[in-house]
């Protein structure tokens, strides 16, 4: 379970960006993120992975805290799986080579890739894009690939980490309706199999109510709902 606890933040130059929010999210349970810009939506994004540090507040990943800072931290990060708009692939990489750069990070990965991957790690990561449907490309280079595909390399390579939460930042903002609703249903269908918990941050209300179990609004940094599609429809 993931939880956050009377998380705030104030940046240097401003006000509160985010005031005493708190929630948790079951495994399994994808959240739909929304509010209008400038709500708080990516500053939560970013003190859950500590891209930020919180003024207040704790965040919690099946019961152990996410750290500060240093080592820790670094251990930290790799229970968290990040989804980009514009997906951070290496575009000279291939598919496969991607998708294996997720858990080692920069220096690990250029080290392997000069002696070759272990057996066992190309396995999981063909497994992986199987199951994202792109085992055919595998040998593809990135850029060769559509925008919908370079999404789907993007949620294998952070399922390859073995994450305990995804954290997922407008994961459909560059792609076509047809598309941005089958990398949704991915998405959704990938967490429930596997009891992962998901934050997406999505400013297509409408996509995030016919995928996401659960919406969370944010407004001037405060939640100001938090219920299922369904209850939205009636708040609204
Ligand atoms: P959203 O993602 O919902 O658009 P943000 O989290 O980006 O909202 O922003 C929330 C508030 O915090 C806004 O008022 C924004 O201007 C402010 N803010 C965001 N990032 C910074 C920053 N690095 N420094 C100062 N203020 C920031
Ligand atoms: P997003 O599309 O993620 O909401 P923004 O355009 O709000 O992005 O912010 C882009 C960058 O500018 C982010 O790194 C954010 O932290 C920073 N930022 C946003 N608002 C402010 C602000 N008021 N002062 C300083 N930096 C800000």
């Amino acid at each position: 379970m993931f939880r956050v606890e009377n998380l705030s933040k104030r940046y240097k130059t401003g006000d509160h960006a985010l005031k005493n929010v708190s929630f948790s999210i079951d495994a399994g349970q994808v959240v739909g993120l929304i509010g209008p810009s400038g709500a708080g939506k990516s500053t939560l994004i970013r003190c859950v992975n500590r891209l930020v540090d919180p003024t207040e507040g704790s965040v919690f990943l099946n019961g152990r805290p996410i750290a500060r800072s240093g080592s820790e931290l670094r251990r930290a990060r790799r229970r968290i799986g990040m989804i980009f708009q514009d997906y951070a692939l290496v575009e000279r990489l291939t598919v496969m080579e991607n998708v294996l750069s997720g858990r080692l990070g920069y220096v690990s990965f250029w080290r392997s890739f000069a002696r070759r991957f272990p057996q066992a790690d190309v396995e999981k990561a063909f497994a992986l894009l199987d199951r994202v449907s792109l085992s055919q490309h595998a040998d593809k280079r990135a850029d060769a690939l559509s925008g919908g595909q370079r999404q789907r390399v993007g949620i294998a390579r952070a399922l390859e980490q073995d994450p305990e939460l995804l954290l997922i930042d407008e994961p459909t903002a560059s792609l076509d309706p047809k598309t941005s609703r089958q990398i949704m249903r991915l998405i959704v269908e990938i967490c429930r199999e596997r009891g992962l918990p998901a934050i997406i941050n999505i400013h297509d209300v409408a996509l995030a109510r016919m995928f996401v179990d659960r919406i969370i609004g944010l407004r001037a940094g405060e939640i100001v709902f938090d219920g299922t599609p369904d209850q939205l429809d009636h708040a609204a």
